[in-house]
């Protein structure tokens, strides 16, 4: 069987790993992996600056960690040999701030996935108003009218959800910049079923979420407890690798065969005939495949199967995306005044800046930052703002430094700038997302021997990437398997 892999990014290359391993334990398969850039690993890239200005120090342009909970990116790290490389974040440190006016609010103890569960930091956080906190421990008497409220059971966006539980304010101070932090997204726009499914759950169980929450987190506690009794290990919130997740993408490429490898082949279109599937790029005759895995954004792929299924090609084109930047800034830690003490912080959009959000890099993941220095990465763009992807790198930089001083009252220049754009990358699930997947799964299923894989479909983090990327190439192993047995 001759596989076509299009997309090297963190999805693509898992797939071209899970039939790499296949091929080597006998299976009779051929894969080729297609990426249009001149190298592969999509968003994920990383810098380690050189001595002696920073020596050591880890710069990362894309996503700097996984989810720890979510177990297919550990999994692979550990396959790959990179297990002594996982470093966990500094959860000691872990407090992050909202943007209120020129003042930096941590957020109240006790936030579960935008659920107050602890009354005092709730009552007493400057984040909101009296009748909002009111509002929030009223939240918890509500029962079963907050269930009816809910827009016929259908998806709603993540904005209606939380305005309907706790008010406006807590879209406007915790939902949106939230959102944006981490999809760089619209709470506005996002659906609650497919972001925060575990709230929609716990809505339809228990009416009030705090109510619900607190269940939970009363369940996840007598779980941790019994998991500490017979020897379980403390987990970290994020892990990340020590050299940087580029680490990751050079030991998959290391395992993959490099003759399959090509980069600055773009896809363009891919048809069906009796037989199979030919894949053309541009300025290349086409190829003949007997299975093809699209891992590349769902608006790419829409593009490349507008010819063989309509339908598909429409609901793919219809998944919204952002484009986002990040900008890393390295001081000395001694230059600049003392940072709030947290991995970082959040902006809302009601404060009108240019900035979405903050990391404190030396404080998130101490281990990968030279001692005495301090990198601060700085979100811009997203759904919030994307005509700042036209802006000139000085003009940005111009801006994310003019938000630091006026909220951190940093004023000295950087030592080391690094500006990386990333157009239409971070897929966005706007409401009825859900809906929308089933069909596209519905429709490709229909076609012979086709997969998608990546950002778009069932989670946004890399761990789900991985996971999806290396359930095609699994696959089209077993139904090779399948066919051989027969
Ligand atoms: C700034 C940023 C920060 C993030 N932070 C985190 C984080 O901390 N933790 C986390 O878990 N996730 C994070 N994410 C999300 C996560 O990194 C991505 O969702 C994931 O890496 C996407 O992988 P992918 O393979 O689906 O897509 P991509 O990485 O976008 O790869 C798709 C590949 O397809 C290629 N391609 C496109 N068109 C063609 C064509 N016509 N022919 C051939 N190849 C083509 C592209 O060049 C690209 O290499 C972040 C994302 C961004 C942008």
């Amino acid at each position: 069987m001759r596989i076509a892999i299009v997309g090297a990014g963190i999805a693509g290359l898992a797939a071209a790993y899970e039939l790499e391993q296949a091929r080597r334990q006998g299976a009779e398969l051929d894969y080729d992996i297609y990426e249009s850039a001149s190298r592969p690993g999509g968003v994920i890239s990383s810098r380690v600056v050189p001595s002696p200005c920073a020596d050591g120090t880890v710069l990362e342009h894309g996503p700097d960690s996984f989810l720890t909970e979510k177990p297919a990116a550990i999994e692979l790290c550990r396959e790959l040999g990179l297990g002594d490389q996982l470093l966990g974040s500094d959860d000691a440190q872990r407090r992050t701030f909202i943007l209120v006016g020129r003042r930096l609010v941590p957020l109240p103890d006790g936030l579960m996935f935008l659920v107050p569960t602890r009354l005092v930091p709730t009552l007493t956080t400057p984040l909101f108003d009296p009748i909002t906190k009111l509002r929030m421990g009223l939240e918890y008497l509500a029962m079963g009218w907050l269930r009816r409220a809910r827009p016929g059971g259908e998806d709603e966006s993540v904005a209606s959800l939380v305005r309907r539980h706790y008010g406006q304010a807590v879209v406007d101070r915790l939902a949106d910049p939230l959102l944006s932090g981490i999809y760089g997204g619209d709470a506005e726009q996002l659906s609650a079923q497919s972001v925060l499914p575990a709230l929609v759950r716990l809505e339809a169980e228990y009416g009030s979420l705090t109510r619900g929450m607190l269940a939970a987190r009363k369940k996840q506690h007598a779980a941790q407890q019994t998991g500490a009794q017979h020897g379980g290990q403390h987990r970290t919130i994020f892990t990340t690798l020590r050299g940087g997740l580029q680490q990751l993408v050079d030991a998959l490429v290391a395992r993959i065969d490099p003759a399959r490898l090509h980069c600055g082949f773009s896809a363009d279109l891919l048809t069906l005939d009796a037989s199979g599937w030919r894949l053309r790029f541009h300025g290349e005759p086409t190829e003949r495949f007997d299975a093809v895995i699209l891992a590349t954004p769902a608006w790419v792929a829409a593009r490349i199967l507008r010819e063989v299924h309509g339908p598909l090609g429409q609901e793919l084109a219809a998944i919204p995306y952002s484009s986002s930047i990040t900008v890393n800034l390295l001081y000395d830690e001694a230059e600049i005044p003392p940072l709030p003490p947290g991995f970082g912080f959040l902006v809302p959009s009601v404060e009108r800046r240019a900035m979405l959000a903050c990391t404190f890099v030396h404080r998130k993941f101490p281990g990968r930052t030279a001692p005495g220095k301090a990198v601060l990465r700085c979100f811009a763009g997203g759904m919030r703002d994307e005509s700042m992807m036209e802006e000139s790198d000085e003009e940005i930089v111009r801006r994310m430094r003019e938000d630091l001083r006026g909220i951190l009252s940093i004023a000295c220049m950087p030592q080391v700038v690094e500006v990386r754009r990333w157009p239409r990358s971070m897929a966005q699930y706007s409401v009825g997302h859900a809906a929308r997947i089933t069909r596209i799964r519905e429709y490709a299923g229909a076609l012979p021997r086709l997969h998608l894989a990546g950002n778009a479909y069932d989670g946004i983090g890399i761990s789900d990437c991985i996971r999806l990327g290396r359930a095609a190439a699994g696959a089209l192993a077993q139904s090779l398997q399948r066919a051989a047995v027969r």
